[in-house]
């Protein structure tokens, strides 16, 4: 590894990666090694977890590629030296931000939308001139290993390089100094990587999990909310970061909104039957969820067939915040539903629970709206949808507190693989006097006159 990582280090100490013709070309490369092995990346997925092609597209290659084309189209602009104006205490001079890559970056990817979280982080660290070594989930090992095979097979390995492997290699790789770690996965490791990233003074972006509320209010558009929250919630089986954890409900439409829920499933072909329907990733995730499901409280689903890995979507009734599955992160597709009769009340449950992920309004209310988007903390969301947030990347994206730390996307994502340098560049013509000995009352006055105080 540390060897790796060296070798990185003397490839980016040449400066060829901040080159704005090399970041573009290398770009340009990547989307072009994507394109023409699609059907690979799409074979390797459909191993880890049958996830259909339709899915694969719309949920991570379309992604990536609208990210490198978004690079590719404004890199210029965002790696533009800034000028900005000079207090008169600094007469004469100009001042201007030269923004410059951080150097040799860890990506550690997670396994739930292996392309899309492990390349994007990478698209943005190459867009802003780093080198980058990529760590994939190795629990989606196919996955891992068709994304080390391309980057592998076509990159110089001091610019990019895919290491395989789990908790061991991690582990070693995060005894290295990088000049940047990007972290996609949960929080109870993202603190192993931010206590590891201390001892080097590593600065650290954490992209991590948690339950994210949808709020239902009484005068929503019930039929269109139904419709957009089944598709957050059971896209990719759950196991979204950002889906739908747990549904607030007001009390006057919980009814009604279960017999939609039930029937919206439904059409959707939601169903374990359904060969387009993702598989839970492994047999330990199975059982964590099968624990989860209480059937003295399922009001649809239930059922889990363990050898196929796949488990019906269950929406749990009378749930509070008590229950067994508003414990933890649920990552599958088990939603539980609670009601409330007064927002406040809601509101304060949410306000006592880690800062969520996501958050979801689903309101014809102004005032509703304006009082959950101010009184509760959480990464991102969307009024009136879900999940579809990620799909704008002018919105930065990432959590707060035990959802994460820094964000990405777009513009954000160049500047979080970024440093802006400061620079106070001073003319020659003149020097004023006011700041050298002799002190006296004359130049202090001047002082204070000059900075406006
Ligand atoms: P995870 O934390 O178990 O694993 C993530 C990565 O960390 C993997 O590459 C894994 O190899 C590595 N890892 C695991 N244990 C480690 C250890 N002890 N030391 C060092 N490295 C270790 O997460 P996961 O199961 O892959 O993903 C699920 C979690 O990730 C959920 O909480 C989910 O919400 C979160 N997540 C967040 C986002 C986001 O964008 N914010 C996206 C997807 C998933």
């Amino acid at each position: 590894m540390n060897h790796i990582v060296e070798t990185q280090r003397k490839y980016f100490n040449t400066h060829e990666t901040k080159e704005l013709k090399f970041r573009l070309s290398q770009l340009a490369k990547l989307e072009e090694t994507l394109k023409s092995n699609e059907k690979l990346l799409y074979e390797a997925i459909y191993k880890d977890f049958k996830k259909s092609e339709f899915d694969t597209f719309v949920s991570e290659l379309a992604l990536l590629y609208s990210d490198i084309k978004d690079a590719k189209r404004n890199l210029r602009k965002w790696a533009r030296v800034k000028r900005v104006g000079t207090n008169m205490l600094n007469f004469p001079a100009k001042s201007y931000i030269i923004p410059e890559p951080l150097g040799v970056c860890l990506v550690i990817g997670a396994w739930n939308y292996p392309y899309q979280l492990t390349l994007a982080p990478v698209i943005a660290a190459m867009a802003a001139g780093n080198t980058v070594i990529i760590k994939p989930s190795e629990i989606a090992a196919n996955t891992s290993a068709v994304m080390a095979k391309l980057i592998n097979e076509n990159f110089n390995p001091n610019y990019l390089k895919v290491v395989e492997g789990g908790i061991l290699e991690t582990t070693e790789l995060l005894n290295q100094k990088f000049d940047k770690i990007f972290f996609t996965g949960s929080p109870q490791v993202g603190k192993i990587v931010y206590q590891a990233a201390a001892k080097h003074l590593t600065p650290v972006t954490l992209e991590l999990g948690g339950k994210s509320p949808a709020f239902i209010t009484e005068d929503c558009n019930l039929k269109m909310t139904v419709k957009r929250l089944v598709w957050a919630k059971f896209l990719n089986a759950g196991q979204t970061c950002i889906a739908p954890d747990y549904v607030l409900v007001h009390k006057n439409i919980e009814d009604q909104f279960l017999e939609l829920l039930k029937s919206e499933i439904e059409k959707e072909q939601f169903s374990i039957d359904n060969k387009n329907y993702t598989q839970i990733i492994n047999d330990r995730n199975v059982t964590r969820l099968s624990g989860l499901i209480d059937s003295n409280k399922v009001c649809y689903g239930g059922v889990v067939n363990a050898s196929e890995r796949t488990i019906q979507p269950t929406i749990l009734q009378n749930i509070t915040f008590q229950d067994k599955v508003m414990q933890e992160e649920i990552f599958g597709p088990i939603l539980p539903v609670i009601s409330y009769e007064k927002l406040e009340d809601a509101i304060n449950k949410v306000n006592e629970h880690p800062k969520p992920l996501a958050c979801y309004v689903f309101t014809n209310n102004k005032l509703q709206k304006n009082k959950i988007l101010k009184e509760i903390s959480f990464g991102g969301g969307a009024i009136n949808d879900g999940v579809m947030h990620i799909a704008n990347s002018k919105l930065p994206f990432g959590g707060v507190g035990n959802s994460g730390m820094g964000s990405y996307h777009g513009e954000a994502g160049f500047r979080t693989f970024t440093h802006y340098k400061s620079i106070l560049e001073k003319s020659n013509l003149i020097e004023l006097s006011l700041k050298y000995y002799p002190h006296s009352e004359g130049k202090l006055n001047w002082i204070k006159r000059f900075m406006g105080l």
